[in-house]
């Protein structure tokens, strides 16, 4: 284990896209690492793509990580940095560990700069995922720059770990297979190895990666910013995205994560993302809050919801979307129309025929909206009588 008096840790998001719920997660463990150990916690924003990195994309994911309370040491954009990456660049054309070739058989006209692969097997300890071993012969002489001034991410995040004396890289899973690459890199110039800790993939409840083309808004945290959900809440649901403190303690501050992180307990096995847990934290963390702060949540909330103060109008189609059929959808309202008010039992029988069967019929049959609040909360507002009111109007218009 390197010294762990002088941990420098990395944060290193492309700003090609909105801040991710992964990036959110991965900002946050390698913050509390680096609080934990009394450490640095850099932000570092890799810009080398210079088609798709955009400045507002950067301003979102430092509001959103702000607006979380992952407080960064320092920041840097690799696009200010190119000339630290051409100096490498150009040690590495001399010492003959990179070499001006044809960027492919078909375009020999255009020159790239390939890294000389030495052809062996790299083996790495990975803090989460124990012995890794790469062959790296199926790599081949890969690009590490465009041209001398235009370096490529392989290139520019060894050397910018390296100038930056980063101790640990704590970062997904996907990026699991860059390492051999960059460790071959690493040895080229001379840089030291940094620990490394893959997290695991965050995924869906059919263990699904979550992606921004499957899930849609879900991956994006301004999502539950302007839901209202709390950025302590959040946090606490990150942490418990990967990593748990081994004890019944579910609710955590962010002093507290940082106390109780221990980054031997991450698990390998992927993450589940569930919203009703997401949900449960808010909940709880809402209680932390003072009174008088709870009480304004709690007239926002009712006040965002004067809409179903009136039973709403029903689309027949919309109430079946997530049974395979209207009949399925009618009969899960009617077996779930007696346990209105006994969550647990509503759970229970939603679990068994299926959540999304169960629980959306239900929270369309009482909101007519396609965005509401879950059908727990919806009963809760509108109490039970009404909810077996307009759950009864649903299942007699689905006859
Ligand atoms: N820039 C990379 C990304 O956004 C992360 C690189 C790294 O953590 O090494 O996926």
């Amino acid at each position: 284990m390197k010294d762990l008096q002088n941990v420098i840790v990395r944060m290193a998001p492309s700003p090609t896209g909105n801040l991710h719920i992964g990036t959110a997660r991965t900002a946050l463990f390698n913050y509390l690492f680096a609080r934990r150990h009394g450490g640095k916690y850099i932000l570092r924003f890799e810009d080398t793509d210079k088609t798709r990195s955009t400045k507002e994309f950067e301003k979102n994911i430092l509001d959103g990580l702000m607006w979380l309370g992952i407080e960064n040491d320092e920041v840097y954009l690799s696009s200010e940095r190119t000339d630290i990456y051409v100096s490498y660049v150009k040690k590495m054309l001399d010492n003959g560990t990179a070499y001006v070739a044809e960027a492919s058989e078909l375009n020999p006209d255009k020159k790239v700069i390939r890294f000389k692969n030495p052809n062996k097997k790299v083996v790495f300890e990975d803090l989460i995922r124990g012995t890794v071993e790469f062959d790296t012969t199926e790599l081949e002489d890969f690009i590490i720059a465009r041209s001398v001034d235009d370096p490529l991410y392989h290139l520019a995040v060894v050397v910018d770990d390296h100038e930056m004396k980063i101790t640990h890289v704590i970062r997904g899973e996907d990026h699991i297979s860059n390492t051999p690459r960059q460790i071959l890199i690493q040895e080229a110039i001379g840089a030291e190895r940094p620990i490394y800790a893959h997290l695991p993939l965050i995924v869906d409840a059919d263990h699904k990666k979550l992606s921004k083309r499957k899930h849609g808004a879900m991956v994006w945290v301004d999502t539950y910013k302007d839901e209202g959900y709390l950025p302590g809440a959040l946090l606490n649901f990150f942490a418990f995205m990967g990593w748990n403190p081994g004890t019944e303690k579910e609710i955590f501050t962010l002093p507290e994560l940082v106390e109780a992180f221990d980054i031997d307990r991450v698990q390998k096995g992927a993450a589940v993302f569930n919203i009703e847990k997401l949900k449960w934290f808010n909940k709880e963390h809402i209680k932390l809050l003072p009174e008088d702060e709870q009480a304004a949540i709690r007239a926002k909330e009712i006040g965002e919801e004067e809409y179903i103060k009136t039973a709403p109008e029903l689309d027949l189609e919309k109430i079946a979307w997530k049974t395979s059929t209207k009949v399925e959808a009618r009969t899960n309202l009617e077996k779930s129309l007696p346990l209105i008010g006994d969550k647990d039992a509503l759970m229970k029988f939603a679990e068994e025929a299926g959540k999304g069967n169960v629980l959306w019929p239900i929270r369309y049959a009482l909101s007519g909206k396609d965005k509401s609040p879950d059908p727990f909360t919806l009963i809760e507002i509108l109490g039970v009588d009404e909810s077996k009111k307009r759950i009864e109007k649903a299942i007699d218009q689905l006859l």
